[in-house]
């Protein structure tokens, strides 16, 4: 019996279990609630979507957990104290999306549209310089799964890409950089810089004010990893000190986002509902079965997350 954990709402969750129900016939994966609490030592595993931890922790038993989502912050606490491994979804399709989503919004800061919607708004006819794409250097803080699909969307549409990631890389067509010195070197020269980073105590909060005031003049922020990742009140100071251009935002501290937030009617800031990049039932529960099939097979799993790394 396995339990399918999570705190959406019910319609969706049994779209995901009538996948799961075609594509793994020998298993019985039920939804957490319905699964009585004298049976619930019986599970070795369970899947998870934006779970209440409390529900997982309830099932005690658990030797691995498989998470239809890429970014498993809220379980990395959960599954040290318990022991239980973590596995996080790795799938090709939620990157595709992402970068996308990392295309789309880095042409609307590039094309200005921003600015064009306040000058229709104001019935203003005024034609502002047009830059190429190539002159544009794009920062993206994480070269992961989803930070180098998004990279090579950006290069193949004319950007100039930089990357930072904790270890240190060399990656074709992208300037790679680590380290706090890494940091420090390209944020100054990025005119967009993405966050596509795993959420961890070290970058919990990494985009503050000293960071948002060494990008250079007129830049833009696109954060489109975690909430926390970026210092709100810090983002709306430097906004508002007109240092940058424009903020793209898909995720917040608080989600979904308070009405008397005053990130809703920032002029300088685009606030989107946590759309980015979803999971799709078709793609996503197709890897997650072919992992637990690989699992009753052969007790091997895969894209395990490290739990002292916490990503
Ligand atoms: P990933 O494959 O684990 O890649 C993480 C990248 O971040 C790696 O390059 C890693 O460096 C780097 N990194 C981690 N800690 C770092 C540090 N302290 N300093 C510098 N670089 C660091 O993750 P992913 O699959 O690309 O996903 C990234 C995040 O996107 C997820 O964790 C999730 O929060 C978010 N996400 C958001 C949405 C949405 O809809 N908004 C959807 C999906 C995912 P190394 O390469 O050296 O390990």
């Amino acid at each position: 019996m396995i339990p399918f954990i999570s705190r959406k709402p019910l319609e969706y969750q049994l779209t995901w279990l009538k996948r799961f129900e075609q594509l793994l016939p020998n298993e019985q994966v039920l939804l957490a609630q319905d699964i009585a609490p004298d049976e619930k030592q019986d599970c070795d595993l369970a899947i998870v979507l934006d779970p209440d931890p409390e529900m997982v922790a309830s099932f005690s038993q658990l030797i691995w957990i498989q998470s239809l989502w890429a970014g498993v912050e809220s379980l990395v606490d959960l599954a040290k104290t318990q022991n239980i491994k973590l596995v996080r979804m790795v799938d090709p399709k939620l990157a595709d999306t992402m970068a996308e989503a990392v295309l789309a919004w880095t042409l609307y800061i590039h094309r200005q549209m921003p600015s064009y919607a306040a000058q229709q708004h104001n019935r203003v006819w005024l034609q502002l310089p047009y830059h190429p794409a190539e002159s544009c250097n794009v920062g993206i803080l994480g070269l992961g799964e989803l930070g180098i699909t998004s990279a090579n969307k950006l290069i193949s549409n004319g950007f100039n890409l930089f990357g930072w990631s904790r270890s240190k890389k060399s990656i074709e067509g992208i300037q790679c950089f680590s380290g706090q010195a890494g940091l420090d070197k390209m944020v100054s020269q990025s005119n967009i810089l993405i966050c596509l980073l795993p959420l961890t105590k070290h970058t919990d909060g990494i985009i503050d004010k000293a960071l948002l005031q060494r990008l250079p003049s007129n830049a833009s922020l696109i954060n489109f990893a975690r909430g926390p990742h970026v210092n709100e009140s810090d983002l709306l100071e430097v906004l508002d000190s007109n240092h940058l251009y424009h903020a793209v935002l898909d995720v917040y501290h608080t989600e979904p986002l308070p009405p008397n937030n005053p990130i809703w009617s920032h002029p300088k800031i685009t606030a989107l509902p946590h759309i980015t990049a979803t999971s799709f039932p078709q793609t996503a529960a197709e890897i997650a079965a072919s992992n637990i099939l690989h699992f009753r097979k052969t007790g091997q799993l895969t894209s395990v997350v490290d739990l002292t790394r916490g990503y």
